[in-house]
């Protein structure tokens, strides 16, 4: 069984039906789009979860109903991630704190809800979501990037931790990935970005999500506290 935070649209909703594709049964988190996250949970016959990963009872919560409903978690993708862009002498403590919060804490409230049954069943793999911003940085996005950078330590102290017993844990950092999340770039952000893309394009939450099924499969038995870059060239 697999959760995945924030599956209710873009690169998270990819995610959830590339692995109800693989068989796996799938929880759908969201924070408030409950109709999109039923239907993204109809059509692939999982279960939309509500809940804020930012709010550690809240994710205690999530994973206590996946658990009573669909069994082990044996997957989780800690894919949930809001921007709010702006330049450091403008940006609020609220508008850090609410990226730190959902992009960071998430990640350590779902992980450290689901790391103690992996770590007794001796299986699991746990993918989490980075960034090329937080490898090269972004104007605008000091918050963003901090968590980013913040996602790769942590993906590799948590590798370290649970690798001995059989755990796997794995980022995947996308460049440019056409979804809401990117829509509020102007027309010069964008225009830059595709043109520092070798690959030319934007990508596509079909092109992260087949990366993390790959990271979450056992054909990646050996790979753990891995870096994979989902971004035609632009990171690296
Ligand atoms: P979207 O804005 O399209 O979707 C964000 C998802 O996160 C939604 O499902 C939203 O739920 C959910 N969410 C937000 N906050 C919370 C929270 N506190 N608790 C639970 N769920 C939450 O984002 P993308 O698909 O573009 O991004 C997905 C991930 O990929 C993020 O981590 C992002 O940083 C990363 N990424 C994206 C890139 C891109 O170019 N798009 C590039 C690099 C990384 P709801 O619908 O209910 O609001």
């Amino acid at each position: 069984m697999a959760v995945v935070t924030g599956g209710s649209r873009g690169i998270g909703a990819a995610v959830c039906r590339e692995l109800a594709r693989a068989g796996a049964t799938v929880a759908v988190n969201y924070r408030s789009n409950a109709d999109l996250a039923s239907g993204i949970a109809d059509e692939i016959g999982g279960i939309a979860v509500e809940g804020d990963v930012g709010d550690p009872a809240s994710a205690k919560a999530i994973v206590e109903r996946v658990e009573s409903e669909l069994g082990d978690v044996d997957i989780l993708v800690n894919n949930a991630g809001v921007t709010r862009d702006t330049l450091i002498a403008r940006m609020s403590d609220e508008e850090w704190r609410e990226v730190m919060s959902t992009n960071l804490d998430g990640a350590f409230h779902m992980s450290r809800a689901v790391a103690r049954k992996m770590l007794k069943r001796r299986s699991g793999a746990i993918v989490n979501m980075t960034s090329f911003v937080g490898l090269h940085g972004n104007p605008g996005q000091t918050n963003y990037a901090a968590t980013k950078a913040g996602i790769i330590g942590f993906t590799k102290a948590l590798a370290k931790e649970l690798g001995g017993r059989g755990v796997r844990v794995n980022a995947v950092a996308p460049g440019y990935i056409e979804t809401e999340l990117t829509t509020v770039l102007s027309d010069e952000i964008r225009d830059f970005l595709l043109s520092a893309t070798p690959m030319g394009r934007l990508g596509s939450p079909d092109d992260v999500a087949v990366a993390v099924r790959f990271l979450c499969s056992d054909e990646a038995g050996y790979v753990t506290g891995a870096v994979l870059l989902v971004d035609g060239g632009l990171g690296m």
